[in-house]
């Protein structure tokens, strides 16, 4: 079987109905993209960009032009329908995204989903994202690994989320924005420990590539004095302590078995978390608040 026979679509132009190519583009280097997603996008009839502003760029890059319609959050619904009928009539379409890989915490699997649907074939094109891309050089065990994506916003559903992460034996791996790092390291030292080994992956295979390795505790410290900047990755392997007792459950404990006052028992948690007093001394107040702690 020759490649063109194996492959179908704009690789063979044989059948009545078209091919969807989920192509992935650069995170950042363009000389990431492939020999085959260029060829890819210089053959089919149409792209379906997340934003074609910026996918004019990657074309104006490697010469490439073919018709791009926007395909986004806000506009897939409709624009399904017309992507499937185009495909439908003999069309081959490319997906891409702004960065990365389709799907991978980007739009797209309802596309191809209504492909798969009518029986349009769908034929990926594989390239960089970047969990897999932080993940090969973190340095951590990668034997079995859970992608979270990206971690919700509000504060209360962060929460519950990571203590039902707490005790994963798989290495964990999220998508974080810059403004939202410090809240949400704070959140990893009171609910998985301070002494949880971290890697955050910034801005990779760009100018500023860097990768973050410490425990939790020295990262809250390191992005206070340095706020991060730029796309991140967080990676954590798994504790080799087992489940961590979060920082307000350990503060409870200790207040309601001991003698201790409020102040000491802030210093000793603070210490053993590796966490500033004064963000375990919050703590306390809204424990006092939720259980009426006597002061
Ligand atoms: N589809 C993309 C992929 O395959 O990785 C992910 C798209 S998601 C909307 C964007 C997030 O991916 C960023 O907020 C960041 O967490 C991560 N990301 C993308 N490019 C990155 C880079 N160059 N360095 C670090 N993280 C990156």
């Amino acid at each position: 079987m020759t490649e063109e026979q194996r492959m179908g679509g704009a690789e063979q132009r044989a059948g009545h109905v078209g091919t969807l190519y989920v192509v992935a583009t650069p995170i950042g280097n363009l000389e990431d993209i492939t020999y085959r997603a260029v060829r890819i996008l210089s053959e089919v009839d149409l792209v379906a960009a997340e934003d074609t502003r910026h996918s004019r760029k990657l074309f104006a890059r490697f010469g490439i032009k073919k018709p791009l319609v926007s395909y986004h959050d806000h506009n897939e619904q409709q624009r399904q329908s017309m992507l499937v009928k185009r495909l439908q009539a003999g069309e081959d379409i490319a997906l891409i995204s702004d960065a990365g890989t389709p799907c991978i915490a980007d739009p797209g699997y309802r596309l191809i989903a209504s492909c798969h649907a009518v029986g349009i074939p769908v034929v990926p094109i594989p390239g960089p994202s970047a969990l897999i891309t932080a993940l090969s050089a973190a340095g951590v065990n990668t034997d079995r690994f859970a992608f979270e994506g990206y971690l919700p916003q509000r504060a209360k559903a962060r929460a519950d989320l990571l203590r039902k992460l707490n005790g994963e034996q798989r290495t964990l791996i999220f998508y974080e924005a810059p403004h939202r790092l410090a809240a949400t390291l704070i959140d990893l030292v009171d609910i998985l420990g301070g002494e949880r080994q971290l890697v955050v992956a910034r801005e990779l295979t760009k100018l500023h590539e860097e990768f973050f390795r410490g425990t939790v505790a020295e990262a809250v410290t390191r992005f206070e004095q340095e706020p991060a900047r730029g796309e991140l990755v967080l990676i954590l392997p798994p504790s080799t302590q087992g489940p961590q007792m979060n920082v307000r459950d350990a503060l409870r404990k200790l207040l309601n078995e001991s003698d201790l006052s409020r102040r000491e028992a802030v210093k000793l948690i603070a210490k053993e978390y590796g966490l500033p007093s004064s963000d375990v001394y919050r703590v306390s107040l809204s424990l006092t608040e939720e259980e009426a702690i006597d002061e």
